[in-house]
């Protein structure tokens, strides 16, 4: 099944309208399990960015949405979340011929968009200001007030529900948003306008522009209308956004890469363990932020657990995400396909041995796609560089471990802190681990389990800021002090602070 994209031209959306960019020049987009191009979408310039941010400046104070009460404003995410579970089957469809994603993954993906919605939607009338208890003489209370005008950038390996959480925190907040999607998957963001529209979103409070990362991204941070960034991305993309960020004090929330640990132990129940080191890093051909890319097995367990993934490894069924018979797809693109493989030499180079794997599959129809096997180093050292990089593909490092002590050294020696799995039936040691582990997210005997109503985000070079939870609220609103004074009687001491 494909979907018919009536109109193969995208445009933009920008104050409520679909619009050209004004630079009149356009990026392809290709299906990586055929290698086909099949939409366009305008390579925005700084004028297009500059006609969004002032349209989301216009939408932060016009009455259709600033006039909202909280409530109303949670009924209207709402009423996203209502359409968006009308769309999820089109949209599924669409997100995998973008980034090569198994159908069945981006359908159970788009069932939780809707949820994301809802839980923000829930939200809108409940997270509050407060009264501070200062003094009898002083009145001192908080306003919970939106940050201003957000800019979100995502990347291509979830497109909508990484920026369904974004978009819905901030219009929870009452702010105002210029989204740019990944330059290799724009569609089911731009598609999923209508689902904004249908749920009667006034104009300019959510403005799509599409186009490069170097030059709509950039111009879209460095945007002196800009009052907060929020990033979904790589970590070297994440460090330059951030200094445009810190150029203009603006604050900014990053979600960047990982390098997650894998620990199996001992007394870890092997079946489970080996399932979850398949999860980990198969699932999605290990385009994932929290890939589990790096495994580490108790010597008691590391022939029983290794033999188990490198069996069910070489049966994985690779090829076309649209069928749901298919284990592993694509990867998102050419250029991406050739830096997996050359990691793939890399850690060749470097000494490691490749117990599975290690080339591009191109029998048959693959043969037109960009698939990549999956792919498991042995011998592997913590300095290799495939120990220590974001491959961002099915490729798996082990290295065994003898003790607790040593595997959180391993563990943690990294630049990243994303996520961490622990397997073992101990639940002392489980608990230990999660409180040694420098990680955002610690899963014990599971992997990749998610949900919208948790902070989800990084340590380390792995970005600060949460999205999802209400801590993600936080982040999308700012807190302003107010005093009042009371008292009627004269200032004791104009020149002594008052407390
Ligand atoms: P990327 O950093 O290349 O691009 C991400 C987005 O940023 C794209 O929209 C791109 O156009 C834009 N961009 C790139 N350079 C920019 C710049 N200088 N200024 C402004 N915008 C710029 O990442 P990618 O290849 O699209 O995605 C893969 C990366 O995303 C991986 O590192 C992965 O770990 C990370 N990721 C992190 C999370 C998380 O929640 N932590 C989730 C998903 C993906």
């Amino acid at each position: 099944m494909t979907v018919d994209i009536a109109q193969r031209t995208y445009q933009m959306y920008i104050d409520g309208e679909f619009v050209d960019a004004r630079t009149d020049s356009f990026l392809g987009s290709v299906n990586p399990a055929t290698g086909d191009e099949w939409y366009q979408i305008p390579d925005a310039g700084a004028e297009d960015v500059d006609r969004a941010v002032k349209a989301a400046r216009r939408a932060l104070h016009d009455p259709r949405w600033a006039g909202l009460s909280p409530t109303a404003r949670g009924k209207l995410l709402s009423r996203v979340a209502d359409a968006a579970a009308d769309f999820g089957d089109r949209l599924a469809v669409v997100e995998t011929m973008d980034n090569g994603k198994l159908i069945r993954d981006t359908r159970a993906t788009y069932a939780t968009v809707p949820l994301i919605w809802e839980y923000f939607a829930g939200w809108a009338d409940k997270l509050h200001g407060q009264v501070v208890p200062t003094v009898d003489t002083t009145l001192n209370y908080l306003r919970r007030e939106p940050v201003g005008v957000v800019a979100a950038i995502v990347p291509w390996n979830a497109p909508l529900t990484l920026a369904s959480h974004k978009l819905a925190a901030a219009l929870c907040m009452g702010n105002t948003v210029v989204l740019k999607p990944s330059e290799i998957t724009s569609a089911s963001i731009l598609e999923f306008v209508e689902v904004l529209e249908s749920a009667g979103l006034p104009p300019g409070v959510v403005n799509i522009v599409t186009g490069r990362g170097a030059t709509a991204g950039d111009a879209l941070v460095s945007h002196p209308g800009v009052d907060l960034v929020t990033f979904t991305g790589g970590t070297e993309a994440g460090k330059a956004i951030a200094h445009r960020a810190a150029e203009r004090h603006v604050r900014c929330l990053m979600e960047l890469g990982g390098k997650s640990p894998n620990i199996v132990f001992g007394d870890a129940d092997v079946d489970n363990a080996a399932n979850g080191l398949i999860a980990g890093i198969f699932a999605a051909a290990g385009q994932a932020c929290t890939a589990g890319s790096r495994a580490y097995l108790h010597r008691d367990v590391y022939d029983a657990v290794l033999d188990k993934v490198v069996e069910r490894a070489g049966r994985i069924t690779l090829g076309d995400p649209m069928s749901d018979l298919t284990e592993v797809g694509p990867v998102a693109y050419e250029a991406h396909m050739n830096r997996i493989l050359d990691y793939v030499g890399v850690g060749r180079a470097e000494g490691a041995t490749v117990r599975l794997g290690g080339t591009r599959r191109t029998e048959g129809d693959l043969a037109r796609g960009y698939f990549v096997e999956p792919t498991i180093f042995e011998g592997v050292q913590q300095d290799m560089r495939i120990a220590r990089e974001e491959i961002f593909g099915p490729v798996l490092s082990v290295i065994p471990f003898t003790s607790e002590d040593e595997v959180l050294g391993y563990a943690n020696d990294t630049p990243f802190g994303l996520a961490a799995g622990v397997w073992t039936r101990d639940i002392s040691r489980a608990h230990r681990m999660a409180q040694r582990l420098d990680a955002g997210t610690v899963w014990i005997n599971t992997y990749r389990a998610l949900s919208p109503i948790t902070p989800f985000g990084g340590f380390k070079a792995s970005g600060h800021g949460k999205e999802g939870g209400m801590e993600s609220l936080l982040e999308y609103s700012r807190v302003k002090s107010v005093w009042t004074n009371l008292s009627d009687a004269a200032t004791a001491d104009p020149f002594v602070v008052q407390r």
